[in-house]
Order: structure tokens, then C-alpha cells, then sequence
């Protein structure tokens, strides 16, 4: 089983929703404080950090095609905005806390925000910016968490961190069922045998054909992020073999 080490650069994953705030919807402007705090103090231990966020607090392509009368192509279209508003509002949050921060498009926004340009993304980060990458993949049919793990992937991240409402994977809903519990550490194999959700399929069998550890922790315990890239047992370690 792979041991936690500290982490020199990571993606982490948000959710839409992990911006909104109580309601759900929308964005709040002391949640998104809150978590560009907790970034910040990641970059200053000197980690290179790059986000990917959802647009779930805007719209899922999805659910609202589901309804009739919206193209499912278009309905995607308008989540991968959403979350180009999502990656505004954080990296100018981010900013706020004093760390550099730049915005990655997957779809060409040239006025608001950059190209994703490989090379240039992880020149950022090299030069200690927090990078945002926003429009997902930039193709609809696709989830960001698909999204995170690719752009994990070509920036040579050491782990994804998905950044939750739960501390951790567990054995079954741990909403539902008061005996459940919580994995510190599983393979990607033990993983799908037990047909736990960590992340969306495709995202998941990414990480486990490219080998990219994944770490599920819940963003709204203050220094969660933190205690994870410095090697800490944080949330659920998803990695290695069985
Ligand atoms: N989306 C897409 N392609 C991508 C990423 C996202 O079409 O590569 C669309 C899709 O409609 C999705 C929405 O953007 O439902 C919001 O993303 P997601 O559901 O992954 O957000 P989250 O649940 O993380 O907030």
C-alpha cells in the first residue's frame, strides 16, 4: 500500500457547490473566503497548487437537458461557463489573500481569462502562481472531475485532492448508516471491486491507469488541505495497488 509523502505540487478538485455556500446556488461571498484562505496557506508552505472547479452551483448539462427543449450538447456548454464564473470569483478571492493566481481556460474567454496552454500552466506554476483551470474539458459529455484528473495529469501533479463535503471515502453512506466506515487508505482496485464513489468512472479509471493518487478530505475542516500535502493522514488516500 503507498505511504503519504508531502506534496511539491496538487490539483485540487472542488465541487460547484463547495462555493455556494448553505443554499446550494450560486456563490457566497464568505465561503469563497473561507477557501481561498485555506488555499492560500497552502501555497505559502510552498506547494504548487492548481484548482479545478465544478459549475454544479450554476448548472449540470445533464439535469437540465433531462427537462426537454435544451440540447444536451448546449446544456454542457453553459455548465463548462458556469464554472468560468466559479474560477473568476476564486482566483479573484485567492488574489485577495495576496497569492498570484491565473485563469486557464478550455474555452477561449481571451478578454476574461487565459488559453489553457500546457507549458504555460505549469510555468505559473513554477513561479509560485496558483493556477485555476476553468470550461472543464472544454468538450461537453465530460464532468470536471474528468477534467481535474487530465490536467492533474499533464502537469505532472503528485496527487488530485477532491476537496468534499465528506472526510473520506467509507464502506457505505455514512449519511444513512450509522455503522459505516471510513477507509485511511485503499487501492484503486479495492476501490471499484467495492464499487465505492470516489469520483465519476471515467475520472477514476484515469487515475488508476496513470497511477495518480487521489485524496477525498472535507474542504470545511479548517487546515484539512494543508495537513494533506504536508503528508499527514488526511481523509481517504486512493492509490497503489491491492
Ligand atoms: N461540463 C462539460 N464538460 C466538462 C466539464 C463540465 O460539459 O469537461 C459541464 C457539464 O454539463 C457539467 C457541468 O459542466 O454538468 C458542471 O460540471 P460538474 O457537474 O462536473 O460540476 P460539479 O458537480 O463538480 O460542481
Amino acid at each position: 500500500m503507498a505511504k503519504r509523502e508531502a506534496l511539491s505540487r496538487v490539483l485540487i478538485k472542488l465541487s460547484g457547490e463547495a462555493l455556494a455556500g448553505a443554499s446550494g446556488s450560486g456563490l457566497d461571498a464568505e465561503t469563497l473566503k473561507y477557501i481561498s484562505r485555506e488555499i492560500a496557506a497552502v501555497h505559502e508552505r510552498g506547494t504548487e497548487v492548481a484548482v479545478v472547479v465544478g459549475g454544479g452551483n450554476f448548472i449540470r448539462g445533464d439535469a437540465f437537458s433531462s427537462q426537454g427543449g435544451i440540447d444536451r450538447a448546449v446544456a454542457d456548454q453553459m455548465g463548462m461557463l458556469g464554472t468560468l464564473m466559479n474560477s473568476l470569483a476564486l482566483q479573484s478571492a485567492i488574489e485577495s489573500q495576496g497569492v498570484p493566481t491565473r485563469v486557464q481556460s478550455a474555452i477561449s474567454v481571451s478578454q476574461v481569462a487565459e488559453n489553457f496552454i500546457r507549458r504555460r500552466a505549469i510555468r505559473h506554476l513554477e513561479k509560485g502562481r496558483v493556477v485555476v483551470f476553468a470550461a472543464g474539458t472544454g468538450n461537453p459529455y465530460f464532468t470536471t472531475d474528468t477534467a481535474a484528473v487530465l490536467r492533474a495529469l499533464e502537469i505532472e501533479a503528485k496527487a488530485l485532492i477532491k476537496a468534499t463535503k465528506v472526510d473520506g471515502v467509507y464502506d457505505k453512506d455514512p449519511k444513512r448508516f450509522a455503522d459505516a466506515t471510513r477507509f485511511a487508505t485503499i487501492s484503486f482496485e479495492d476501490a471499484i471491486s467495492k464499487r465505492l464513489a470516489v469520483m465519476d468512472q471515467t475520472a477514476f479509471t484515469m487515475c488508476q491507469e496513470h497511477d495518480l493518487p487521489v485524496i477525498v478530505l472535507d474542504f470545511n475542516e479548517a487546515g484539512s488541505l494543508l495537513r494533506a500535502v504536508q503528508g499527514e493522514e488526511e481523509g481517504t488516500y486512493v492509490g497503489g495497488k491491492a
